[in-house]
């Protein structure tokens, strides 16, 4: 069950990020520049995480990346958008974990014009991990496994996922195009088998940024879905982009220098993971190469990288890379 829970414990982070600000931004919220702002996921000990959320503004209205987990992302996305004094009309998810997508029904019934899109990979996870993992938690809340400050979250889970029809995209994007939101000229990038099953990743020409999901993600990456091989291709085709910024899922956004590093300590964390040496070593040499993000928080870092690093090299995410 402690594993179960770890597992319900990886899906994200929290941390904020700091750049110049010239533009509004409400507490909660960082302005990035370039019309942009972070709000950014919060992961206190002992509960879910909330992804980060971006707020794009354009000549057409704000566009929304990720819309977090708790009501309070939410309450933080919406001060914002207030104070943008412009509509919401489009929403990506970059993926369907439920700290990036639970948001969606509560904002597309505060703004009823707003269309999301997304993959599709929601489909499978409706009918999969997502219908195992309510039935996980419902046996563990009546078993009383969960703790006290996780009980909240377990329920908050159990009732999106019975809402899980309301966060399917309006718009299914399962293959790599530019489009145009809010007036903004954009690139939603697919990546097959990377996080999931079906990542997306959005790319903006003009500021040169990548906005890249849980496909970099604090303090250890999320491996619950993933595909690892899948992942570090995904990770090749954002070094690739042109991108000077990468805003990650969870953690502060990096320069291409810092993604770099970032990218190299994933890399190494995998092909140990993947190797026959002892498994503590993969975990360690985490917590050393990712040291300059995690900061104090390197106990937990620690703990989900062991847990991850399990998931690897017993083979239990080799099902994600299959076709
Ligand atoms: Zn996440």
């Amino acid at each position: 069950m402690r594993r179960r829970l770890s597992a319900l414990v990886a899906l994200a982070l929290a941390s904020c990020a700091s750049s110049p600000v010239q533009e509004p931004a409400v507490p909660g919220a960082v302005a990035m520049g370039d019309e942009a702002w972070l709000i950014a996921g919060r992961f206190p000990a002992g509960r879910q995480p909330d992804g980060n959320s971006i707020l794009l503004r354009g000549p057409g209205g704000a566009l929304l990346i990720d819309t977090g987990r708790h009501p309070d992302q939410v309450a933080r996305i919406e001060a914002q958008l207030a104070a943008l004094h412009v509509p919401l009309v489009a929403i990506v998810n970059t993926h369907w974990h439920l700290d990036h997508v639970s948001g969606n029904p509560a904002l597309k019934a505060a703004h009823p014009g707003v269309r999301v899109y997304a993959t599709s990979a929601i489909n499978g996870a409706l009918d999969g991990f997502l219908k195992d993992s309510a039935a996980n938690s419902r046996k563990a809340l009546a078993d009383g496994l969960v703790p006290p400050e996780m009980v909240p979250d377990v329920e908050g889970d159990l009732a999106t996922i019975a809402r899980g029809a309301e966060l399917r995209p309006d718009v299914a994007v399962d293959a790599s195009r530019d489009v145009t939101l809010a007036g903004r000229r954009l690139s939603l990038r697919v990546a097959p088998h990377a996080a999931t099953e079906r990542d997306l990743w959005v790319y903006d020409p003009e500021g040169r940024r990548a906005f890249v999901g849980d496909l970099v993600t604090l303090p250890v990456p999320f491996l619950d879905t993933a595909c690892p091989e899948g992942w570090l291709g995904a990770l090749g085709a954002v070094a690739s982009s042109g991108a000077r910024q990468v805003v990650p899922g969870h953690g502060s956004p990096m320069d291409r220098v810092a993604f770099g590093r970032w990218r190299g300590a994933f890399t190494r964390f995998i092909a140990c993971a993947r190797g026959s040496g002892a498994l503590e070593g993969c975990s360690a040499g985490w917590t050393e190469d990712a040291a300059e993000w995690i900061g104090s928080d390197a106990a937990r870092a620690k703990a989900m990288a062991d847990y991850y690093g399990e998931r690897i090299r017993s083979g239990k995410l080799d099902g994600y890379c299959k076709v």
